[in-house]
C-alpha cells in the first residue's frame, strides 16, 4: 500500500485509500498496516467528509473497534461510503502495547496546542491536513476507565455543537480547560465533539458509536445538524480539576504503609451525581493535604470546593464531579476528576440556546 511518510518523528503517515485488512487487523498488530499516526482518507459518495479521530489514547479501543465494524459493513474500501472520511488513527504504538501512551511520549490528547514536543509537529501537520479538508464535523472518540454514563463533551456552546453530542446522549460536557485536547483545536475549524464511550471493550457500547458513525456518514448535509429537540438535555460545565499533590502515593480502602491518600472504595459511583457538601471522599495520612484542585483560570481553589479535616477529605460545597477513576496509573498520568456544574435550562435560554 502507497503511503507518504514525513521525515520528523512521530511523522504523520498519510493514506489515500484505507489499507486493505484494516477492518479485520487484530489491535495489536495494528502497526503491521500503519507504521505510526496515520491520517486516512476514505472515499464517499456525496456531501463534506467527516472527521473523525480514534486511538489518541492507545488502550481506549471502543473507537477503533467500531470503526471497524462500520466501515467493513460498508464493504469498505472496495466500496465507497455514503459520505467521505477522514480517519485519524492517533497512537498506533501504544494501542499495539494496550497503553495510553508509551513512557516517554507526550499524551496524544494534550499536544493540539504548543510547541514544545516533537508531538506538537504532529498534532500541527493533522490540524493542516483537516482545515484543508473542510469536513462537516468533527468527532474524537475516547474511554474512561471509571464508571461514568456515555456522554458527549463540546468546547463550544452553540447549537452544532449541541447537535453533535445531543444525538449521542442525554449527558452533555461543556469544558475549556484542558485547552490542549485535539476537540477545542478541531472546534475552531468545525463543530466538534468528544464521545466518552463507557469503558472499553464492552459490546454495548462499540455498537452505539457505530450507530451514531453510521447516522453521522448517511445524514446529508441539509439536515446534519439536527434542530434543538423537545426533550431534556443535562448539560454540565467542568469548573476545575482534581489532581494529587507532589509525591503522594494514592490507593482505595483503608489507607497502609505505601499510600498517603486512600480514597473510598466506591469513589467512581459519584461520578455524574451531585454529591453534597460534607460528603467524605476518603482518608490521608502524614499531615499533608493530598488533593489540589485548579480552576479553569489555573487558579488554586482547593479551599473552596474541598475540607481536609482530621484526616478526612471532605467535599466543602455541593459538586458534579465527572471522570472519578480507580486506576492508579492514569490517576497519576492525568488526575483524579473533574468538578462540574449543572449549566441550568435558564442560564442556556439566556445565552439562547435550547436544551
Ligand atoms: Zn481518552
Amino acid at each position: 500500500m502507497e503511503h507518504l511518510t514525513l521525515s520528523h518523528p512521530p511523522g504523520l503517515h498519510l493514506f489515500d485509500r484505507l489499507p486493505e485488512n484494516f477492518t479485520g487487523i487484530a489491535i495489536d498488530r495494528l502497526d503491521s498496516i500503519l507504521p505510526g499516526p496515520s491520517l486516512i482518507r476514505i472515499g464517499g459518495e456525496k456531501g463534506s467528509p467527516l472527521f473523525v479521530s480514534i486511538l489518541l489514547h492507545g488502550n481506549e479501543t471502543t473507537g477503533f473497534a467500531a470503526m471497524q465494524q462500520l466501515l467493513a459493513g460498508y464493504g469498505a474500501p472496495l466500496y465507497p461510503l455514503p459520505r467521505p472520511l477522514l480517519l485519524l488513527v492517533g497512537n498506533v504504538a501504544a494501542a499495539v502495547r494496550g497503553v495510553r501512551k508509551l513512557d516517554g511520549q507526550t499524551d496524544y490528547n494534550r499536544i493540539w496546542q504548543g510547541e514544545r514536543y516533537p508531538e506538537h509537529l504532529l498534532a500541527r501537520h493533522v490540524l493542516a491536513e483537516i482545515s484543508r479538508a473542510n469536513p462537516i464535523a468533527g468527532i474524537d472518540l475516547h474511554n474512561n476507565t471509571g464508571r461514568n454514563p456515555h456522554y458527549g463533551c463540546i468546547n463550544r456552546l452553540d447549537h452544532e455543537s449541541l447537535s453533535l453530542a445531543r444525538r449521542f446522549s442525554k449527558t452533555i460536557v461543556w469544558f475549556t480547560e484542558p485547552h490542549e485536547v485535539l476537540a477545542v483545536a478541531l472546534s475552531a475549524i468545525c463543530p466538534a465533539v468528544t464521545l466518552e464511550c463507557g469503558v472499553s471493550g464492552n459490546a454495548t457500547g462499540t455498537s452505539h458509536v457505530e450507530n451514531y458513525l453510521r447516522h453521522c456518514l448517511e445524514l446529508p448535509d441539509e439536515s446534519f445538524f439536527t434542530p434543538p429537540a423537545n426533550h431534556h438535555n443535562d448539560l454540565f460545565h467542568t469548573t476545575a480539576r482534581i489532581l494529587l499533590s507532589e509525591g503522594i502515593r494514592p490507593g482505595f480502602g483503608p489507607c497502609d504503609d505505601d499510600t498517603d491518600a486512600c480514597f473510598r472504595e466506591d469513589l467512581e459511583t459519584l461520578n455524574f451525581e451531585r454529591v453534597p457538601g460534607g460528603t467524605e471522599l476518603g482518608r490521608y495520612r502524614n499531615g499533608r493535604p493530598p488533593l489540589v484542585v485548579i480552576d479553569n483560570q489555573n487558579r488554586d481553589v482547593t479551599d473552596h470546593y474541598l475540607l481536609f479535616s482530621g484526616n478526612r477529605i471532605l467535599t466543602r460545597v455541593p459538586v458534579v464531579p465527572s471522570m472519578f477513576t480507580r486506576d492508579v496509573k492514569v490517576i497519576l498520568q492525568d488526575c483524579l476528576g473533574y468538578i462540574m456544574e449543572p449549566y441550568e435550562t435558564k442560564q442556556a435560554n439566556a445565552a439562547g440556546l435550547h436544551l
